[in-house]
């Protein structure tokens, strides 16, 4: 982590505010001195992930993730060290040096060429469309009904027959490297350039903020494949985007009320034509949590407009199990008498439509429909079944009045007597806390497995630890001159303290402790040593006490030493004489210490 200065790394940290930062992906609520929500990095039901504004740190006391605000970011957005400072830096306006020696710094830099290649081309292959010589593309956009309002809004091209693309990327003064890292330009074996994408319809796909990242390219008449999309490089990752999202916020202020997901790009396109804007695609794969955060982040209501076909309703409930993890607000749209939303939109216009977004239901909702699809309820096995797994459903409904309103709805709808959906959901919820009590026992029982160093001399390592970060005026030089690194029997707490000592004697602020360490895993474990509460009420009692215990362990390191040195035949008389007298001080030290 060479690159950037300590002191301008403490700068950029400083500046961004920890609980800013996470609250744009995570909902924390307060408890006591710190933020609590739903980790963002593993699933869970229960907050375990803890922010502490104090020392503006993150820790999941679920997975173990945990670090600062580069961490969180580098996980949150699958980014490395360098790249979150740059996203911090430019957040607060800090200009970073530039150091094209780096190998990490190039691989930045040729990332943005690679963006710029990206915007040049789909400029380009925008104009290509206009052109007298694009006829096929122009008639092909007619057929679509795609106004020129919308082809501006997606800067929606075309790619012609031969390699114009490299040529004009070229003369542009694009490097090959970059060229090629944008998959839009291939080489073949004898060294020749050529386009990758020809004589199809072109669909720049982009970040939320606004950065080319690929393309999805359409044929133009029944030729297969029908779609030809970008692979996956080093701009682009299509799990962790969304198509029009960007166009989406476009035109809204800040965080969209609502937003639509459909499966493809050109649905969502033709869904735009037609007046929905704030629609977007799933890149070609089921929602993945990375999406779904992006969602989170950037509606406060998701609505799932899948295909009502199988593997659409696969992908549907899917997804709500993705976003409810997440704590989004999840509707599944329903429309009849047309296959997708595309032939809905175009048949009964963007009004109905918009109207059918107003009445999308909830997951409680949809779960009972499909339960109800696959059961007759005139059997009466099946009626026991289907209440057995409402209950199921209404179980996992945390809020009591958000499930009686359901229970009253479903009872109404299916027939069936509320009090006797109450009684399956009571039979459910008290059997819950038996099973908790069983997970935690046997986590217990890991633990203790997995115990080899003594659970205090862990205990007194971590605390020395939080006292050199936290306390570092007081505890720096008394520590330091008392503890060797030596005596350190954890290994990971070596490395750490090793590495404390190491930038205090050079005077770095300790408050950015966690940027001196690359490894993910020791980050995260700091964190939590960090986040720890030791319950510290006199700080110089706590050093004093430290102070001592380690005294006493140099001293019994020492006499330990001395007897194995006294077992050698070959000391001369002197050497022993010394020896012995040093131990007898030492064990009368001991003895005092007790
Ligand atoms: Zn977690």
């Amino acid at each position: 982590m060479a690159h950037y200065s300590d002191e301008l790394l403490e700068e950029v940290r400083s500046r961004n505010d920890i609980v800013d930062i996470i609250s744009q992906y995570v909902t924390l609520k307060r408890k006591g001195r710190n933020f609590f929500g739903l980790c963002p990095f593993h699933n869970e039901k229960s907050p375990s992930f803890s922010v502490s504004p104090d020392k503006q740190i993150f820790k999941c006391f679920g997975c173990g993730k945990g670090g600062n605000v580069f961490h969180f970011l580098m996980n949150a957005e699958n980014i490395s060290f360098v790249e979150a400072v740059q996203i911090l830096a430019e957040r607060v306006n800090i200009e970073l040096p530039k150091n094209s020696e780096d190998e990490d710094e190039k691989q930045v830099q040729l990332k943005n060429e690679v963006y710029k290649v990206n915007e040049a081309a789909a400029i380009f292959y925008h104009e290509t469309l206009y052109k007298p010589t694009s006829k096929i593309a122009q008639e092909y956009v007619k057929k679509r009904k795609l106004g020129n309002n919308t082809l501006k809004a997606f800067l929606i091209g075309y790619a012609p027959m031969n390699n114009e693309l490299f040529n004009h990327l070229k003369a542009k003064g694009f490097s090959t490297e970059a060229m090629l890292a944008s998959n839009l330009i291939g080489r073949s074996e004898k060294g020749i350039y050529y386009d990758k994408f020809k004589h199809r319809l072109m669909i720049p796909i982009q970040d939320v903020r606004n950065r080319y990242i690929a393309f999805g390219g359409r044929v133009l008449d029944d030729s297969k494949p029908k779609y030809i999309n970008s692979p996956e490089d080093i701009v682009y990752s299509k799990g962790r985007n969304l198509f029009g999202l960007n166009i989406a916020k476009r035109n809204s202020n800040g965080m969209l009320k609502r937003i639509l997901i459909v499966e493809g790009y050109m649905d969502a396109i033709s869904l735009y034509q037609r007046g929905i804007t704030n629609v977007v695609a799933s890149l070609g794969t089921a929602l993945t949590d990375a999406q779904g955060r992006l969602l989170r982040r950037n509606a406060e209501q998701v609505i799932l407009g899948y295909d009502a076909d199988g593997a659409g309703q696969t992908a549907i409930l899917r997804g709500m199990d993705i976003l409810k993890n997440l704590g989004v607000d999840i509707r599944v749209l329903q429309i009849s008498d047309a296959k997708d939303p595309d032939e809905y939109v175009i048949k009964y216009g963007a009004d109905k439509f918009k109207k059918c977004m107003d009445d999308a239901i909830s997951v409680v909702e949809f779960k009972v429909k499909i339960l109800k699809q696959t059961l007759d309820l005139n059997n009466t096995n099946d009626k026991i079944k289907f209440l057995n797994e409402i209950a199921k459903t209404l179980a996992s409904v945390d809020n009591s009045m958000e499930r009686e309103v359901y229970i009253d709805k479903i009872g109404k709808t299916y027939g069936i007597s509320t009090e006797a959906i109450q009684s399956e959901i009571n039979k459910l919820t008290n059997k819950e806390p038996d099973k908790k009590k069983i997970e935690n026992t046997s986590v217990i029982i890991k633990k203790n497995e997995e115990k080899q160093i003594d659970e205090n001399i862990l205990r007194r390592e971590k605390m020395l630890i939080y006292l050199l970060i936290n306390y570092s005026d007081k505890t720096f030089k008394r520590i330091s001159s008392v503890v060797k690194s030596d005596y350190i029997q954890d290994s990971k707490n070596k490395e750490i303290i090793d590495k404390i000592f190491e930038k205090l004697k050079d005077n770095q602020n300790p408050e950015d402790a966690l940027n001196w360490f690359e490894d993910q895993e020791i980050v995260s474990y700091l964190a939590g040593v960090l986040s720890n509460d030791f319950e510290i009420n006199d700080v110089d009692k706590a050093i004093e006490d430290v102070e001592k215990t380690y005294l006493k362990e140099a001293k019994i390191l020492r006499r330990d030493e001395i007897i194995e040195i006294l077992k050698s035949p070959d000391l001369d008389k002197d050497e022993k004489a010394n020896l012995e007298k040093e131990l007898n001080n030492i064990i009368i030290d001991l003895v005092r210490m007790k």
